[in-house]
Order: structure tokens, then sequence, then C-alpha cells
């Protein structure tokens, strides 16, 4: 049976969600197109790699040290033999930082055609068709791919269902893997994890996110108390980030970050489509604007129609408060 080679995508032994869309693409993906799912380790012993085999069909792991960490020179050798021995039809990987320096490399050397922020990708009777984004999200792209035995597709981040479980038992494969004979330039040296007062938006179940209509730093307490009083993090669209009001690292959007938490609370942000495309997938949009008329309307579930400097203290209260 052909297959869809996923290339898990790990940091500091822990899979990335990003893992768990492109495994819940490539089930689509291979459901409709009669193909197997084959996901690649690099780096994780059998226990890591078991996490994955109720994902997919086949797990490739390689229990090796020297891929723990993402080192480009030593992926890109190996997923190259990989993908020449074995001719996937498709090979999917994340549009992360990871995977936007690897992907070209990887397809220049294997030759393989490559959609990079892939939102779709589909094989018809007659023509291989792919879905992303032109001009900062103003143009929704169907691209014709020419015929290819093989593609290479990124997906956008937060865009694709996945979990852990989707009902599979895939089979358990170790495998040695080439390394660099160490001649490269370029090594992985250390993880600096963000500034300690910083949080990663993208990990939040909910999200308090500010946009100008905030009016002026001096307000942001405000926020503060509401997302703390209801377990939030913070995020912002651009020009709160742009006027440094929140850091760069809390942007939403498609030069900011892509989230997809459980809830979202855009309060004066008026729903460009440019923050839009981090935020819609979110699973509850919650919205707070004095302008009916805002784009954020368009997304949001739920909407209140007031001055948010109004609503929120009312807000903060009621979830403080001990009264039920
Ligand atoms: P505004 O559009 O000014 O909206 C402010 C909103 O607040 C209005 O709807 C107003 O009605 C409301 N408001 C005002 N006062 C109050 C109040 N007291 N109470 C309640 N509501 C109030 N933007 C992003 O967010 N993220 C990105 O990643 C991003 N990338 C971009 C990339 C490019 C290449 C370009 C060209 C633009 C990008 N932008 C991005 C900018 C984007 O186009 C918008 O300009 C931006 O999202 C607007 O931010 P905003 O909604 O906070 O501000």
């Amino acid at each position: 049976m052909e297959e869809i080679l996923v290339i898990a995508e790990h940091r500091q032994g822990a899979f990335r969600d990003i893992t768990f869309e492109q495994l819940g693409f490539a089930q689509q993906a291979g459901a409709l197109n009669n193909l197997s799912v084959t996901t690649v380790v690099l780096g994780m012993d059998a226990a890591g790699a078991e996490q994955l085999q109720s994902a997919c069909d086949a797990v490739l792991y390689t229990d090796d040290a020297r891929f723990a960490d993402y080192n480009a020179p030593d992926y890109l050798l190996a997923l190259s033999t990989i993908i020449r021995s074995r001719r996937p039809r498709l090979v999917v990987m994340g549009h992360t930082a990871q995977g936007m320096d690897l992907a070209p490399v990887l397809a220049l050397r294997t030759g393989l055609p490559l959609i990079t922020d892939c939102l779709g990708f589909e094989w018809t009777e007659t023509q291989v068709l792919a879905r992303r984004q032109l001009y900062a999200g103003k143009i929704d792209a169907r691209l014709v791919l020419k015929p290819a035995d093989t593609y290479m597709v990124n997906l956008r981040p937060g865009h694709f269902e996945g979990q852990p479980d989707m009902g599979k038992k895939a089979t358990l494969e170790a495998f040695p893997a080439p390394v660099e004979d160490g001649a490269s330039t370029r090594r992985f040296v250390e993880y600096i994890t963000a500034e300690t007062e910083d949080v990663d938006i993208t990990d939040a179940e909910i999200l308090v996110s500010i946009g100008r209509g905030i009016g002026k730093p001096e307000n942001i307490p405000l926020v503060e108390a509401f997302a703390g009083a209801i377990g939030a993090a913070l995020s912002c669209s651009r020009p709160v980030a742009d006027n440094q009001w929140l850091p760069k690292t809390r942007q939403v959007g498609t030069s900011g970050k892509t989230v997809r938490p459980k809830i979202y609370i855009a309060l004066g942000i008026s729903g460009a489509f440019q923050h839009q495309a981090g935020m819609k997938n979110a699973d509850t949009i919650i919205a707070v604007n004095t302008d009916p008329e805002a784009p954020i309307f368009s997304v949001a579930h739920y909407g209140i129609v007031g001055d948010l400097l109004e609503v929120l203290p009312v807000l903060t209260k009621k979830f403080t408060s001990t009264e039920v």
C-alpha cells in the first residue's frame, strides 16, 4: 500500500501540537486516497514513539540522541534518505520554524514539489490541487499542481484538526538513520527559552486579546485583572505589539502567531483579515467592540457591543465574586 509520510515534530522531549494536526490531515487524505499513514520520529526511543501509535498506521523511529534536538544537517540527511527509499505519495511537515527551515532544502535535495503554508491538498480524478493564501491572506489561491509522484506540504499550524488518539494501532519500527559526518557548518547549540515574564500564547486554553480599542497602555491592568480572574493569557493585535504595549510574542495574526484556544476573547479588535487568520479557528470566540459593524463579529460566536472599559470591570467582578 502506498503511503503518506508524516514528519513528527518534537521539542524538549514532547510532541508539538502540529504533529497531531499533521496526523489528522494525513488520516483524512489517506482515507480518501487509500494511502496508509507512516510517521517518522527522529530522536526518540520506543516509549516516545509509542505516543503516536493511536494516530497512524506505522511509526518509524530512530533512538539516537543526535536527533533529540532539531539539527538541520542531520535531519536533512536522514529524511532525504528515507524519502528516496520509501517513495511516499505525500510528505507532511508543519509550517513551523522547524518546517520552514527544513522543507525548502529537503525539497531541493529530493527534487520534490513543495507547497508551504498549505491550507488544503487533494488528488481529484484529473488534477492535484492545493490551497494556500497569497498577499498576507488577501487572496485565497487554489493551485493546480504539475503531475508528480510525490508532493511535499508544510501545513499551517492551527488549521487542521488532530488528536493523539484516532483509533489506530500503529506498528513500531526502529531504524538507524544516517547522520552527518560532523563537517557541517551549522549545529544545534541550545534552546533559549522566552523571557521569564513571557508566555507561549499558542499553548493557552483561554486568550484575552486586546486591540487598539484598549486606547492606552494604562488600561492594560484592567484587562490583566479580567484575564487573571478567568485564568487566561494575554494576547494582542498588531498595533498593540507595534506600540510595544505588549511584547511581539503576544501578537496574533499573519505576521504574529496562529492560535487555537478553547476561548478567544477579542477586546477592541476590529477583526482585520490579517488578525482573523491567526484566531478564527478558536473553539469559541467572544468579541467586545463599540462598533456593531466590526468584522470581528462575523467570526464571533458571542458578541457584546459596548465599551470594553465599561464591560470589563463588570465581567471581572462577576468572575471574582464569591456570590453564586
Ligand atoms: P483597529 O482596526 O484600529 O480596531 C480597533 C477596534 O477597537 C475598532 O473596531 C473599534 O471599534 C474598537 N474600539 C475602539 N474603542 C473601543 C472601546 N473603548 N471598547 C471596545 N471597542 C473599541 N494585524 C494583526 O492583528 N495581526 C497580524 O499579524 C497582522 N499582520 C499584518 C500583516 C500585514 C502585511 C499587514 C499589511 C497588516 C497586518 N496586520 C496585522 C494589521 C491589520 O491589517 C490591522 O490593521 C490590525 O489588525 C488592526 O488592529 P486592531 O483591530 O487592534 O485595530
